[in-house]
Order: C-alpha cells, then sequence, then structure tokens
C-alpha cells in the first residue's frame, strides 16, 4: 500500500509529490495525458518562482522579465495607466517546460510518475482509499493511506470525495502571435466583463493574447478574445482555452483526502494566477499530513489557510474594482499608478512600509 496517492502532475501535484518523498513517503502519482500538455497558462509568475524549482531551471525557462504593468479602461488605444517597479517584478516562463521540470525533480526524490493514467473512481474506507485508473495496461485499482486530489479546476477527486466546488470558475482563452517582443511591460484591459484581458511580451517566443470572463457571458470569450486582437491588429495562433476556479472552498479536506492546488480554489482572485500558490499550499501539505494519522488533515486546512487566505480576501476587494464604473476605475487608476512596493502575490504588501512610503514620496 502507498502512503499517498497524488491524481495530478501540474505544479501542485508535483510539487507535493516530490516534497513528500523527500520526507520518506512512498508516493505514486498519476497523470492523465503527458506532463505540462495541453498548455491553457500564461507562466507570468512572480520571481518567487524560482525557490521552487530545481537547480538550472531559471536559464531553461525563463523567456522574459517584467518591471511592470500597463493598466487601460479601454482598448489598445485608450490611456494607460503603468504601475512599476525599479526591479523586476515578474517572470515570463515556459509553462510546458516548467511542468516538466517539476516532474522529473519528484521522480528523482523518488516518486513513482505515471503518465496516461486517468484517474475515474476514488473510494474512502476506514483504514485507506482505493484509487481507481486506467491507463495503457488498463484499468487497476491503487491502494493508499490517503489520496491527494491535485487534478486542476475540474477536479475529479474533488468530486469522488463529496467535497465542495470552487465559488466560481472563469473561463480563460489566450493565442499567440509571432512577433518578438522582450518588452518591459504586461498590458491589462479591463474591457473583459468582471475580470481583464492582456498582452504579455514572450521575448522571442512572440506575445500572448488572452482574457478571462464568466462562463455565460454576451459576448462570449472566444468572441470576446477575437475583437481584442482585432483591436491590436495582429494574428494569433495555437489558441488554447482553460477554467480558472476562484474560491476557496470552505473545506479541501476530507477522512482521507485532500485537494490542492487549483482543485483547492487556491488562486489569486485578481488575476487567476495559481501556480504559486498552489505549490505554496503543497509544501504546506508535505510538512503538516502524517498519512498514518487522518487527523493532520486538519493541520494542512490551518496552515494553508493562515498563509493564503488574507491575501486570497485582499484578492476578492481588488477583483472588484474591475467592475467599477469606468470613470471611477480612471480616478483609482490615475491615483495609485507609477512606482509601486508590491508584492504581485501578495495584496497585503499594499499596507506594507515600503509601498506606502513610495505612495507618499509621490505627493
Ligand atoms: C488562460 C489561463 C491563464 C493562466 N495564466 C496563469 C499565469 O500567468 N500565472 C499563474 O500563476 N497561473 C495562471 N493560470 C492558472 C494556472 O494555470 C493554474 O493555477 C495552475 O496550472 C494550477 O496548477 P495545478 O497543479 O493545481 O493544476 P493543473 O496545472 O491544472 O494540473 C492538473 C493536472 O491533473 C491532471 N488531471 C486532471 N484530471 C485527472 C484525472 N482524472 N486523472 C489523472 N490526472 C488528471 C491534468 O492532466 C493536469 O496535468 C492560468 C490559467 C488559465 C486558464
Amino acid at each position: 500500500m502507498y502512503d499517498f496517492v497524488v491524481v495530478g502532475a501540474g505544479p501542485a501535484g508535483s510539487r507535493f509529490s516530490r516534497r513528500a518523498a523527500e520526507r520518506g513517503y512512498d508516493v505514486l502519482a498519476l497523470e492523465r495525458g503527458s506532463v505540462g500538455e495541453p498548455l491553457a497558462c500564461s507562466g507570468h509568475v512572480s520571481t518567487d518562482i524560482w525557490e521552487f524549482t530545481p537547480e538550472g531551471a531559471r536559464e531553461e525557462l525563463l523567456q522574459n522579465e517584467v518591471f511592470g504593468a500597463r493598466f487601460h479602461v479601454g482598448g489598445p488605444a485608450s490611456d494607460d495607466y503603468p504601475f512599476y517597479k525599479r526591479e523586476v517584478i515578474s517572470n515570463v516562463i515556459d509553462r510546458v517546460g516548467l511542468d516538466r521540470r517539476l516532474a522529473d525533480a519528484a521522480r528523482e526524490a523518488g516518486v513513482d510518475l505515471r503518465e496516461h493514467h486517468s484517474v475515474s473512481t476514488v473510494e474512502e474506507r476506514p483504514d485507506r482509499v482505493a484509487v481507481t485508473a486506467t491507463g495503457p495496461d488498463g484499468t487497476e485499482t491503487f491502494e493508499a493511506r490517503m489520496v491527494a486530489g491535485c487534478d486542476g479546476p475540474v477536479s475529479r477527486v474533488r468530486r469522488e470525495l463529496g467535497l465542495p466546488e470552487p465559488g466560481e470558475k472563469l473561463q480563460g482563452v489566450l493565442g499567440f502571435s509571432t512577433d518578438e517582443d522582450p518588452g518591459d511591460f504586461v498590458d491589462v484591459h479591463l474591457t473583459a466583463p468582471r475580470f481583464f484581458a492582456w498582452r504579455i511580451p514572450r521575448g522571442e517566443a512572440g506575445v500572448e493574447y488572452g482574457l478571462a470572463a464568466p462562463p455565460g457571458s454576451e459576448p462570449p470569450a472566444r468572441e470576446l478574445f477575437e475583437s481584442f486582437t482585432d483591436e491590436y491588429g495582429t494574428e494569433t495562433g495555437d489558441f488554447c482555452a482553460g477554467m480558472i476556479p476562484v474560491g476557496p472552498a470552505e473545506t479541501v479536506t476530507s477522512r482521507r483526502g485532500l485537494l490542492i492546488g487549483d482543485a483547492a480554489a487556491q488562486t489569486k482572485p485578481f488575476t487567476g494566477g495559481g501556480i504559486l500558490y498552489g505549490m505554496t499550499a503543497a509544501d504546506h501539505a508535505a510538512r503538516e499530513i502524517d498519512p498514518e494519522r487522518p487527523s493532520t488533515l486538519a493541520d494542512y486546512e490551518s496552515a494553508w489557510r493562515e498563509d493564503l487566505a488574507t491575501e486570497i480576501r485582499l484578492g476578492h476587494w481588488i477583483r472588484r474594482a474591475y467592475s467599477l464604473p469606468e470613470p471611477v476605475q480612471r480616478v483609482g487608476l490615475s491615483a495609485f499608478s507609477g512606482e509601486i512596493g508590491v508584492h504581485m502575490d501578495k495584496p497585503t504588501s499594499f499596507f506594507s512600509t515600503e509601498h506606502l512610503s513610495k505612495l507618499l514620496s509621490r505627493s
């Protein structure tokens, strides 16, 4: 019997698997497809990402360094309100490469990571879980002390364990043009319903255009995306789409199961980014949970919420500003734009001494 069966080898699953194996646990990770595919992510992350990756990853994965964001209330021709730092705020990275690197690190730590294994059922029993998956050699049931659902926004494990769904799921779409752009700024357009559209310069890898909106929006996300790229006068290819969960739910643990990452809606409500929060929660899970003691699942719930719940709550407040009337948005953006001292994963840093002194020094 394994200590953990981990379902999904995205950032959250590979990180948790690796950390749990390093603590001496016997870990089986099951991934439905090939690690990293299909792509449905911008890979725009704070520089903290490199604290989670193996040595040498930065040189291999980094596509561009970003110093700030230009906010627009309208399309590309509208006024922009820049928010920036004098040092690098964030990195644009090869997201497929990231997943592969993290999975390799998990394997090196001793994880039995099997691709092309799609999990269909999870059964919780008093002393174990039984996880059934279909792979190249047929359907097999694996037993473990616990199951970790790291299977993304539309989580099968969440459903099988009867855990609550995230409050909301946004529809994200993106595409790429081949124009090289090593620019220092991303562009954020507050034109999509209750969210935004973006343009990300990816260096030699081209330019990414994308947007997210609630499902059922009129016009639909795909149409909004086409009007957005038309406004930029650009053609995009390699179109992809995915869901962005916004939450989280009141519980992400069951008797012998836990959720991590998008399955647990551990994302930033104001950007949809979940790579860093998911891996942060994975570290809490690996540190707190002893698979022989189901009561330690409660310690995971407390630890990740203590670390991230306030950031997520403030993130919801920031997102509300995307739906304010345009004149109010203009006033707010012009009041706060300029040099900032904010960490992109930590809305609480808005109240940091560094940021407040930057704001005061402008007046
Ligand atoms: C359009 C878009 C843009 C985004 N941009 C950013 C960004 O710039 N920065 C950022 O931080 N975040 C971004 N995100 C969010 C980010 O992609 C997620 O937060 C992140 O991928 C979550 O990692 P995860 O490991 O929890 O889940 P995932 O990366 O979704 O991994 C889940 C894995 O589980 C596997 N799986 C699913 N079901 C099963 C099953 N039944 N059996 C076995 N395996 C299964 C999947 O194949 C997948 O490999 C974006 C999302 C979208 C949709």
